[in-house]
């Protein structure tokens, strides 16, 4: 018989951005790496039915699975360490929850019962946990709890690992609390309290954590790795230090250093002989943390106060730096600062362009300027999916004479509306869950830029957006020099523009960031890189 599935809970306390995320993934790496089948689960308390319609300013990015869910920017680290994709069940918020919930009552599901907190909402978070492990495929689901233990949004979560627990016993389930020691420079010592005050808490849940992972500036002294054990009822081999480094990359060896995979294998009564399978990962670091070369990009976008707006494209310039053996020197440069009269100055000296996803109008003309920066300057260029349409509209007005070309997005009326609203977007009012999302297929044209950097006739890539190419311009484009490299071959939609008489310098309708992962870098950004070194 097969193995039941082990389910791992990851949860937070003290304080949030601990990086709960990156230990779950770290963790799942290490299982992974021992031959394991692994997924990473997301449980976000708030009400949003997913983060498709927050603003990036919110949670940052919103990262896009092959199966079209809008889901939790985290979501883009598992796959990144994992290499496997997720899928809409790999996120749930409250809101999905409760609409499930709600619809269940409407239908008359529940026979006439007053509908509760416990045991219906409960019943609804465990049956989300349990859908993942449900058919077999996974030796261990890790779900992370979001927010921080003691959150009254959170309390639903916690009821429901608490339940799952004393339903699946302890070979089954384990509970890893995240924890930070703060160190106090005016005595110079680190301080275990808020982390005991955390563990108070989460047994006020009901819930006795299995392992603790302590978040710390300096290294954890072996005094203070037994006093938090002793206090906080757990083995001395349970209490694992994350120590801050310089890049998440570096988090699953430190955790292999810390024995977590071997404590975690061994308190579910596993085989733990044998080491974890880390030497691509090794390679990837060693070549990621001593690069031979330097290259700069500027990312053009609008939310570049908060760089987890862009998140999944600053991992894929690493990812496909390394195999360059190149560190990318990544400039964010804030669209709306950009105009006619400054974008020499702001914008010289990069060695390549990326005009960012994005939407609305606002800063537009600032990428639209940078990419007829990096078309008349012979500079290397990347558009994604606002990024592209910006390239488009630009071409339209200076080399097509079409002054007054836009989008639709941004100018109803343009007289050349050559990028325009998907004929299956046009009767759509509702705003959440309703672009065109997920995994499409696209064929490559041959003796192309982009044929070249994927080495393949088809593909697929994820996408999110309402506007597109508009087809009747497509003649005028290609005879003017600006060609659809790739195509939907299922409705002709454009999924790729090139320029062949350029250095480089593609666009992209869809969103290659989301399939870049470590031991996998995206083709358009290592080929996208390498033009920029040469
Ligand atoms: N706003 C554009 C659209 O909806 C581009 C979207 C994006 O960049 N993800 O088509």
């Amino acid at each position: 018989m097969a193995m039941p599935t082990k389910y791992i809970f990851v949860t937070g306390g003290v304080v949030s951005s601990l990086g709960k995320g990156i230990i779950s993934a770290s963790l799942a790496k290490l299982l992974q790496a021992r031959g394991f089948q692994v997924t990473v689960q997301k449980l976000d308390p708030y009400i949003n039915v997913d983060p498709g319609t927050l603003n990036p300013y919110e949670h940052g990015e919103c990262y896009v699975t092959e199966d079209g869910a809008e889901t939790d920017l985290d979501l883009g680290h598992y796959e990144r360490f994992l290499g496997m994709p997720t899928s809409q069940a790999n996120n749930v918020t409250t809101g999905r929850i409760y609409q499930s919930v709600i619809n269940k009552e409407r239908r008359g599901d529940y026979l006439g019962k007053t509908v509760q907190v416990i045991p219906h909402i409960t019943d609804e978070i465990k049956r989300r946990i349990k859908l993942l492990g449900s058919h077999h495929k996974y030796d261990f689901v890790i779900t992370e709890i979001g927010g921080t233990v003691g959150d009254i949004e959170s309390l639903p979560y916690f009821e429901s690992v608490r339940q799952l627990k004393w339903e699946m016993g302890d070979s089954n389930t384990l509970v890893i609390h995240l924890t930070l020691v703060p160190f106090i420079s005016v005595s110079g010592e680190l301080k275990t309290k808020p982390t005991q005050h955390s563990v108070k808490v989460l047994l006020e849940n009901g819930i006795q954590p299995n392992i603790l992972v302590l978040r710390t500036q300096k290294e954890l002294s072996i005094e203070l790795r037994r006093k938090v054990a002793l206090f906080c009822n757990v083995d001395y081999d349970s209490v694992v230090q994350s120590i801050d480094v310089s890049t998440i990359y570096e988090v699953p060896i430190l955790m292999q250093k810390e024995k977590l995979d071997v404590t975690v294998l061994k308190k579910l009564g596993m085989n733990y002989e044998g080491q974890p399978d880390l030497v691509p990962w090794k390679n990837f670091l060693k070549r990621f943390q001593h690069p031979k070369h330097s290259v700069s990009i500027g990312l053009i976008g609008k939310y570049v106060e908060l760089p987890d707006a862009y998140i999944s494209i600053t991992e894929s310039f690493k990812h496909a730096g390394a195999v360059n053996n190149c560190h990318v020197d990544l400039r964010l440069i804030h669209s709306e600062n950009i105009d006619d009269v400054n974008y020499k100055d702001l914008l010289k000296g990069l060695a390549g362009i990326l005009i960012a996803p994005g939407f609305g109008d606002r800063g537009i003309e600032g990428k639209i300027l940078a990419a007829q920066f990096a078309r008349e300057n012979n500079i290397p260029f990347l558009g994604i999916c606002l990024g592209l349409q910006c390239a488009v509209v630009e071409f339209a007005r200076h080399i097509l004479g079409l002054e007054k070309a836009h989008s639709t997005e941004m100018v109803i009326k343009t007289p050349d509306p050559v990028i325009d609203l998907m004929e299956d977007q046009k009767g759509v009012t509702e705003k959440g869950g309703t672009m065109r999302l997920g995994s499409y297929p696209c064929v490559l044209k041959e003796g192309t830029k982009s044929y070249k950097a994927y080495g393949l006739k088809e593909i697929t890539e994820r996408h999110r957006h309402r506007y597109e190419f508009n087809n009747r311009y497509l003649n005028d484009f290609e005879n003017a020099g600006m060609i659809a490299s790739g195509i939907n071959p299922d409705n002709d939609l454009v999924e790729i523009m090139e320029i062949p008489s350029h250095k480089w310098f593609i666009g992209v309708q869809f969103h290659p960031e989301y399939r870049s992962n470590v031991l996998n870098p995206h083709p358009l950004f290592v080929n996208f890189i390498k033009a920029s070194i040469s």
